[in-house]
């Protein structure tokens, strides 16, 4: 699904360098990303998102490469292909939370919205417990609603590669074992495979694998 090879990039000559030998995630694989803050976990998801384009290397989503794509190739790729759920949910403040959710369709003519879509976010909600907020807008909602909206506008187009970072990172226990539950259960019924960013140490266990960041950091030159 997802290859990575000889990736390197930074954020200008001084700034933070990320650099990853070989990173290979399986057809319905998932994958746990853990490592301290500002070691390049986010960084990481926008490469591959095609959100930030790397100095050298190649990212391959299935048999595509995400580096090689024209800027409305990647943008059209991502919008159906990958489900982004961003660490700041990265939510429009002047659209309701179901508008939010159906986002993609708006700005992407190649994914239809029709009423089999409309019913699949009103599932996707219920399933995040947000059913009857879908009419309000972020700033009517709490932050773990929010994010749970985002989670929503990450599945609502059935991608084939999920990319959560900190998805579960402000809700209560509880909360976090039910998207935990909704995000496996979305991806395997698209067979997507999952990358999740998270600090929830006590979520690991429910990953066949999980790749710990700190071995990517390379120190920056004082
Ligand atoms: P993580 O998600 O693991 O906390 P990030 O990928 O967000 O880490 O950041 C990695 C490093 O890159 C940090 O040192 C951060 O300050 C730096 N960084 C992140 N975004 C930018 C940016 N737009 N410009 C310059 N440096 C950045
Ligand atoms: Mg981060």
């Amino acid at each position: 699904m997802l290859t990575i090879e000889n990736l390197a990039f930074s954020y200008g000559a001084t700034g933070f360098r990320l650099s990853i030998p070989e990173l290979v995630v399986a057809d319905r694989d998932r994958l746990a990303i853990v490592g301290p803050s500002g070691s390049g976990k986010t960084t990481l998801l926008n490469l591959v998102a095609g959100i930030l384009s790397p100095e050298s290397g190649r990212i391959r989503i299935g048999d595509k490469d995400v580096v090689e794509m024209s800027d409305a190739e990647r943008r059209q790729f991502r919008a159906t292909r990958i489900g982004f759920v961003f660490q700041d949910f990265a939510l429009l403040d002047y659209l309701s939370a179901r508008q939010n959710i159906l986002y993609p369709y708006r700005i992407t003519p190649a994914l239809k919205m029709d009423a089999e879509v409309r019913d699949r976010v009103q599932t996707l909600a219920d399933a995040c417990g947000i059913g009857n907020k879908l009419d309000r807008h972020p700033d009517a909602l709490s932050q773990g609603e929010q994010q749970r909206v985002a989670i929503c506008r990450a599945l609502v187009t059935k991608p084939k590669l999920i990319l959560s970072d900190e998805a579960t990172g402000n809700l209560d226990p509880e909360s976090k074992t039910r998207i935990l539950d909704l995000l496996f259960e979305q991806s395997e019924q698209a067979g997507a495979a999952v990358l999740a960013v998270t600090h929830d140490h006590e979520l690991l266990p429910r990953f066949p694998r999980v790749l710990d960041f700190a071995q990517y950091r390379e120190s920056v030159p004082a």
